[in-house]
């Protein structure tokens, strides 16, 4: 299934897409794709409901806004330098274990919103990334029973502020968080819709050249791993969202560096996951 929020920012409403690409609206039935969505068998109330329903529930009108696909998550973890590519771009070595940051859950956003450039910001940069959604409770689970946890896959652009990030002491939280840094969307597509994680294509454009082209079949952990590593750190509730690193070809990498600017058009996409699209506006 590929599920889908739409309607104003923060009034958003379910729906789905069928496999006819027909967009169904689902409100009638689901308050929200939220933690207690997931917690409570959603996904199977969602299959039967659309088993029961599809021929006259309304449909979902076009040009509706389309908000993240999931609310907003107790966590945004992500993964560092999870490409030996990127981890070489940035002029760091390839971890020997996973470098592991949050990302504020208030910089989440519909695919495409916009990004909103920061006021202040002079190096704001793009990560086209596999974002991994949670669908049970995980605490300190084996590695063999991780993929059991996961309810679908996600496409994230993990914006970041790189002098933020990298030049202001502390953690990378500070260049990760700002509001509109996390576009999610425009689907959650459940696990059974992707036949094999590790084997996407990942790609990003900025004004219609290519700077990201790469494949989840290089990520240094996988996500069986990741999750298990995460779970013993912290608790992942339903609905949270891992995101497993980018590789190469973002703006840091350049040489000079190259930035996002006012008036950029940021997109990108990942097999099976569909697209973003991103007009950049800085902030005044
Ligand atoms: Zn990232």
């Amino acid at each position: 299934m590929k599920l889908i929020r739409f309607g104003q920012p923060g009034h958003e409403q379910c729906g789905v897409i069928l496999t006819d690409n027909r967009r169904l609206d689902a409100s009638a039935a689901f308050q929200n794709y939220d933690e207690a969505f997931f917690e409570n068998n959603g996904l199977r109330h969602l299959s039967a409901w659309i088993e029961a329903n599809q021929a006259t529930a309304p449909l979902i009108p076009e040009g509706a806004r389309l908000g993240s696909p999931i609310a907003r998550p107790s966590k945004i973890i992500c993964i560092g330098l999870n490409y030996r590519d990127h981890a070489e771009e940035s002029g760091m070595q390839a971890p020997s274990e996973p470098v592991v940051f949050f990302k504020s859950t208030t910089a989440l956003t519909g695919p495409n919103d916009g990004l909103k450039i920061p006021h202040g910001s002079e190096k704001t940069d793009w990560e086209v990334e596999l974002g991994v959604v949670i669908g049970k409770t995980a605490r300190r689970i084996s590695e063999s029973d991780a993929m059991d946890h996961v309810a679908g896959y996600v496409l994230h652009n993990d914006y970041s502020e790189r002098a933020w990030q990298l030049e202001r002491g502390g953690q990378w939280v500070k260049g990760k968080s700002a509001d509109t840094f996390a576009p999610l969307g425009p689907w959650l597509a459940t696990a059974d819709e992707i036949a094999d994680p590790h084997n996407l294509r990942l790609w990003l454009k900025v004004n219609d050249v290519t700077k990201q082209n790469g494949n989840s079949s290089n990520l240094i952990f996988k996500i069986p791993y990741l999750i298990s590593y995460l779970s013993n750190f912290m608790t992942l509730l339903p609905g949270d969202v891992i995101s497993t690193g980018t590789p190469a070809g973002v703006g840091l990498g350049f040489k000079p560096p190259q930035y996002l600017k006012d008036g950029d058009v940021v997109e990108l996409g990942i097999d099976g996951l569909g697209t973003q699209r991103q007009n950049v506006r800085a902030l005044k």
